[in-house]
């Protein structure tokens, strides 16, 4: 982990050099550089695991239905499961109302907040996740109103959830995509198979409270179990 660390730390710095020299030939290196970095940085966050619990496995533990634990680790296939999880919900007469006042019950995992404020304090950072608005929205209160990159849900007059609309193909990975060729170089982060990409296209990335096994395959991305640590890493490449 740590050379994995290390090398994305010097992979960043030659970046940087070779910034600098262009900056060398139109002579404003020495200014830039006694002003602070002169590469603009956007943090990417996943939501679920990172900031917030699991929505669905906390939304299956309070309305008591156990089956709503199903993930894409159960069932890759996210448009068999979405469709299967708003059956069940259909079936237990459950619609949007009622999910929001459930997540509005959950709570930002304990350090998210005051780790996001610090965060948005030193640099840009954009919340990028699989999720709908619709389910986030009382989480991002508690956040503090971070911005939110999601999908959206069909929802019926009645309140019933109908069906949902994904943004686009592979968001997280598109949208860091977008945001580099905007100017930014994206530092990205996330727990899971499906923040991989994201992470693995920036020119760092960083894994939080992953499984065992992710870290076990991807030994070159250095992973972190606390808020602090995260943070020292990214002020670190900033
Ligand atoms: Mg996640």
């Amino acid at each position: 982990m740590q050379e994995g660390g290390t090398r994305l730390r010097e992979d960043s710095l030659l970046h940087r050099e070779a910034h600098s020299s262009k900056e060398n030939s139109n002579g404003r290196a020495s200014l830039l550089l006694k002003e602070g970095p002169n590469h603009m940085n956007i943090v990417c966050l996943d939501l679920e695991g990172v900031l917030v619990p699991e929505i669905w496995i906390a939304f299956s533990k309070e309305s008591g239905i156990p089956e709503l634990k199903r993930t894409t680790r159960d069932e890759p296939d996210y448009d068999k499961l979405m469709k299967w999880r708003i059956g069940i919900l259909k079936e237990h007469g459950l619609g949007l109302r009622e999910i929001q006042d459930t997540i509005a019950k959950i709570d930002p995992l304990p350090g998210a907040k005051e780790f996001l404020d610090e965060l948005r304090s030193i640099t840009q950072a954009v919340i990028i996740s699989d999720t709908f608005e619709q389910f986030a929205t009382p989480l991002m209160k508690k956040l503090g109103w971070p911005t939110l990159f999601c999908n959206t849900l069909e929802v019926a007059e009645s309140g019933e959830i109908t069906g949902y609309k994904m943004r686009c193909e592979k968001s997280k990975l598109t949208t860091v995509q977008a945001l580099q060729s905007a100017g930014y170089e994206t530092i990205a982060l996330g727990d899971s198979f499906n923040d991989l990409a994201m992470i693995q296209a920036g020119t760092n990335g960083f894994l939080f409270r992953t499984t065992d096994q992710i870290r076990a395959d991807h030994p070159d991305i250095p992973a972190f179990e606390e808020y602090k640590d995260l943070l020292a890493a990214i002020k670190e490449v900033l």
